[in-house]
């Protein structure tokens, strides 16, 4: 039986959601069927908490095209009370990612990014308070320092990640001194990637006040959750193919027993997608339509951008897209990051909204004045991580090369042509390329300090002028790389 100062909280938690908003489209159960869980919870009780640990402001057409407004609407009208922020959601910028922590109802919260150098002064508010039956519950949130090379550096500037374990020891001090809150909940988008610098582990690891972490950003699906230095760390997958939940039991102020699970979609097949939810969708959609719905041509065949092939190797996707740098720009060969094209298209019509899809990241196209040897080193670093489906694999147009996969990264180029012609090591070449690359994304620091040519249009733009142009396209993969095996 429950003594009268004890108390049961619920946590419901989401973490890359990736703007994965309907069901049926993706893998996932939506948000409709996610708030209808939230809202007959919160109809038995009012000690109910909706958190989400990151990645859900950037992903699929319905946030990228308004810079995720849509989704602070739906998280909203869901009733989300705490969020900290993803290294996606950096995608628009640290500007706009404060616009929309305007936009919402909710904070977020991240207490190891901070203006510059200075640590006192945070650009998020470092955590949030809520207060149930006198039981005081403090919020921290841990943002990835993985972000400040993850994103384009411009998002991120005039920002610092700070140490995240020192960060989240050193709020936990001060809300001990200043606001001695019962119970301490870090949302994190840190992880568990083994890969990982800092990971959620370190956190529970050296931090021993916190209760609970809530975390995002390696994706996993904890079922019911892992206990490390006795504190729970919950993730709940990816794209809402999981709703996580934590039921907390709170006696005299003390966090005396937790239990989390995770439901599944399969679980959710028979809840009800709250309509509220339903039709602010459908507005949202029905807004967006008029511009993506455009058709700006066709293609005879399917367009190739799923990763392991364009992360590996040429498709014609990747030839399209370098052929139409090419067409924009005042260059000699175009050498542009798989990671930036992150979808495939079907054969048929195209629209404008499958081009937005497949280049989500508001690139523009950059050219830059190199050496052959610059260009040969660029070109020999794209092939360092290969056969791993990492996003720095290049795809080219007007150039050509071939490269001995059995010989040990940074060894790895063999012939690199333009125009038919052997790259000249001391010839200098105008290499058209994304705003990305050209800031050194993706460990291409050789570009960072060559000169700057050209600043063109956005990518997406390009594409979409070039295949408008063209009517009909149906480009192939024509032996622009070619990778052999050789022992020597
Ligand atoms: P997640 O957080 O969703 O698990 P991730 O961001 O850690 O994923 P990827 O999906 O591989 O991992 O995306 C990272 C890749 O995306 C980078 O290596 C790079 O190739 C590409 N990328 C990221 N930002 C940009 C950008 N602004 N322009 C071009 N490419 C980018
Ligand atoms: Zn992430």
């Amino acid at each position: 039986t429950a003594a009268a100062d004890d108390l049961q909280l619920k946590i419901f938690h989401t973490n890359d959601t990736h703007a994965r908003v309907e069901a049926g489209k993706y893998a996932g159960m939506g948000f409709a069927k996610i708030s209808s869980l939230v809202k007959e919870a919160r109809n038995e009780s009012d000690n109910v908490f909706v958190i989400d640990a990151g990645d859900a402001f950037h992903g699929q057409i319905i946030a990228n095209l308004v810079e995720g407004k849509s989704i602070a609407q739906i998280y909203n009208a869901i009733g989300y009370d705490v969020m900290t922020p993803g290294n996606h959601d950096f995608n628009y910028g640290v500007k706009r990612l404060k616009e929309l922590n305007e936009m919402t109802d909710f904070p977020v919260i991240a207490a190891n990014i901070t203006n510059k150098d200075d640590t006192q002064d945070y650009p998020f508010p470092p955590g949030e308070i809520k207060t149930i039956d006198g039981v005081k519950i403090a919020f921290i949130g841990l943002a990835t320092p993985e972000t400040a090379y993850k994103t384009h550096p411009k998002n991120v500037q005039g920002i610092t990640f700070q140490d995240p374990i020192q960060s989240a020891q050193k709020m936990v001090d001060r809300l001990q001194k200043q606001e001695n809150p019962d119970i301490i909940i870090a949302v994190s988008h840190l992880g568990l990637s083994e890969g990982s610098k800092y990971t959620s582990a370190d956190v529970a690891k050296k931090v021993d006040a916190i209760d609970l972490i809530v975390d995002g950003h390696s994706h996993h699906e904890l079922k019911e959750g892992r206990v490390i230095n006795d504190t729970p760390i919950v993730m709940a997958g990816e794209h809402t193919k999981n709703l996580g939940v934590v039921n907390l039991t709170i006696e005299n102020k003390k966090l005396v027993n937790s239990e989390a699970n995770l439901i599944t979609k399969k679980e959710a097949a028979d809840v009800k997608p709250d309509p509220e939810i339903t039709k602010l969708v459908q507005e949202i959609k029905q807004e967006q339509d008029k511009i993506t719905s455009e058709v700006i041509g066709k293609t005879a065949v399917e367009l190739n951008g799923a990763r392991a092939n364009i992360r590996t190797g040429e498709t014609n996707l990747g030839n399209l897209v370098a052929d139409a740098m090419l067409s924009a720009a005042d260059a000699d060969v175009a050498l542009t990051n798989s990671g930036g094209i992150r979808d495939s298209i079907a054969q048929g019509e195209i629209t404008k909204g499958d081009i937005i899809r497949v280049l989500p990241l508001g690139n523009y196209v950059v050219v830059k004045k190199m050496k052959g040897k610059t260009l040969m080193e660029a070109v020999e670093h794209g092939l360092t991580q290969y056969p791993a489906h990492e996003g720095l694999f290049p795809q080219v147009g007007n150039m050509s090369i071939i490269f001995n996969r059995s010989k040990p990264a940074g060894d790895r180029g063999m012939f690199l042509h333009v125009n038919g012609e052997f790259v000249k090591p001391n010839k200098y070449y105008r290499v058209a390329t994304n705003d990305f690359m050209a800031a050194g994304g993706d460990g291409y620091d050789m570009l960072k300090d060559t000169e700057t040519v050209q600043e063109a249009d956005g990518l997406a733009e390009i594409v979409i002028d070039y295949i408008k142009d063209k009517g009909t396209i149906a480009p192939t993969q024509n032996g622009r790389i070619l990778s052999v095996a050789k022992d020597n």
